[in-house]
């Protein structure tokens, strides 16, 4: 059967919202020479070829740090992008993409839920409202794709389940990720490493989630730090919540200066590591 191939999760930004080093900060992790201790804002790149043969890219997230990450992951299209939510970390490069728009030549579909289309409407008047700008304007070029959590899509042979997390109070959004058949519905045999489901920005999955962690190859999983947070998953929380659900690998993301790599990394269970800027899983 037909299906994606050649597919590659590459983890564009592994950092909390300050990146690290953080502006200002001296502590050893901001001024380790480790380059896995350099973390631009989080956000991931999908890049596969399609069952027609084309060659495809899907962005999860678009962090102020997108040009960086694009130029260093040699990103040349931008098929689609999926919004976690609205905050400032996850969506402030949407600017950059107008670049895709011009080598591509044609609108880049921008996937989310309609509070935080919203919010992008409110934050980029001069993308939506191209019409008011005083003069005609090197803009993005984009069009609203409405998620709803439980609701998967078909995008380019993959099948994405947008699925309810909970940042602190705030429903924000995680993605199931797994090569579809012509029909939408899940391959039996999935290409590595997927299914993979991307969970950042977390604090608690409400019940109804927990069916779309299932069977899963690669987890990605905020860890924001060793202390507790209101909004993100600790250490103890993140190694729980992973344990749980028992997927083939996991990988740490949205990771903040208090978590050296190295250190972090020798002391998390087997299947479990912190991801770094340019980590490539295929
Ligand atoms: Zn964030
Ligand atoms: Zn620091
Ligand atoms: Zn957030």
């Amino acid at each position: 059967m037909t299906s994606v191939r050649d597919f590659r999760l590459e983890f564009l930004g592994t950092g909390t919202s300050a990146g690290v080093p953080c502006i200002g900060c001296d502590c050893p992790v901001c001024r380790s020479d480790d380059p896995r201790d350099r973390r631009l804002r989080c956000g991931a790149a999908l890049r596969f070829i399609d069952s027609t043969g084309d060659p495809r890219t899907i962005l999860i997230d678009i962090p102020p740090d997108h040009r960086q990450q694009a130029l260093r992951h040699g990103l040349d299209r931008c098929d689609s992008i999926l919004v976690t939510h609205a905050h400032v970390d996850h969506i402030f490069g949407l600017d950059e993409v107008r670049r895709y728009n011009t080598l591509m030549r044609q609108p880049i579909g921008i996937h989310a839920e309609p509070q935080v289309l919203e919010a992008l409407h409110r934050i980029y008047p001069h993308i939506y409202a191209k019409h008011r700008n005083v003069n005609v304007s090197y803009v993005a070029d984009l069009f609203d794709v409405e998620l709803r959590p439980g609701h998967p899509i078909l995008l380019h042979g993959l099948r994405i389940e947008p699925f309810r997390l909970l940042h602190g109070r705030l429903p924000i959004l995680g993605f199931r990720i797994e090569a579809a058949d012509p029909d939408g519905l899940p391959l039996p045999e999935q290409p590595a490493p997927l299914p993979a489901a991307w969970c950042t920005d977390v604090s608690a999955v409400p019940p109804e989630s927990w069916p779309a962690l299932r069977g899963l190859s690669t987890l990605v999983l905020d860890l924001l730090r060793e202390r507790s947070h209101p909004t993100h998953l600790d250490l103890d929380g993140a190694v729980e919540l992973a344990g749980r659900v028992g997927a083939k690998r996991t990988r740490f993301v949205h990771m903040s200066h208090e978590l050296g790599h190295a250190e972090l990394a020798s002391r998390l269970p087997d299947s479990m590591a912190p991801a770094w800027d340019g980590l490539v899983i295929s």
